[in-house]
């Protein structure tokens, strides 16, 4: 809780705490979208801990309305009270990033997948490297 004494006009700076980056905005961010292009995917789930170039920081109210764009689809993790801060939603969130990086000519299809993780009703999949063709 952030309390802030008008009187005084002393705001503290323990934690700073991220706006929306929707504009005009300035609720504080609870939620982080990540956009992954290669699977034009919207990822929308707790805050993250670091700020990433493909990363938005929105507010509870822009997160409920967000809508993705033609063709896309979002993905909202659960944020609940409980969330732990600890290494399963790291490690989902590093496993989305490692599926969003182009690996290979986007042109190529998507072959097989493997499960990664799951949480709850949500799966990540990442494609599974060929055993051939990786001589380089
Ligand atoms: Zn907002």
């Amino acid at each position: 809780m952030v309390a802030i004494r008008a009187q005084t006009g002393y705001v503290p700076t323990v934690s700073p705490v991220r706006s929306c980056s929707r504009t005009a905005c300035r609720q504080p961010a609870v939620f982080t979208l990540t956009y992954v292009y290669a699977d034009s995917t919207a990822v929308l789930g707790p805050l993250a801990t670091y700020v990433e170039p493909h990363c938005y920081d929105l507010c509870a109210e822009h997160a409920e309305r967000l809508t993705a764009p033609k063709g896309w689809e979002v993905v909202r993790l659960p944020a609940g009270p409980s969330t732990p801060s600890g290494d399963d939603l790291e490690a989902l969130a590093n496993a989305v990033r490692e599926a969003a990086r182009p690996a290979r000519p986007p042109a190529e299809p998507v072959g097989e997948a493997i499960e990664v993780g799951r949480r709850r009703h949500l799966r990540v999949l990442k494609s599974v490297p060929q055993p051939h063709g990786r001589d380089r």
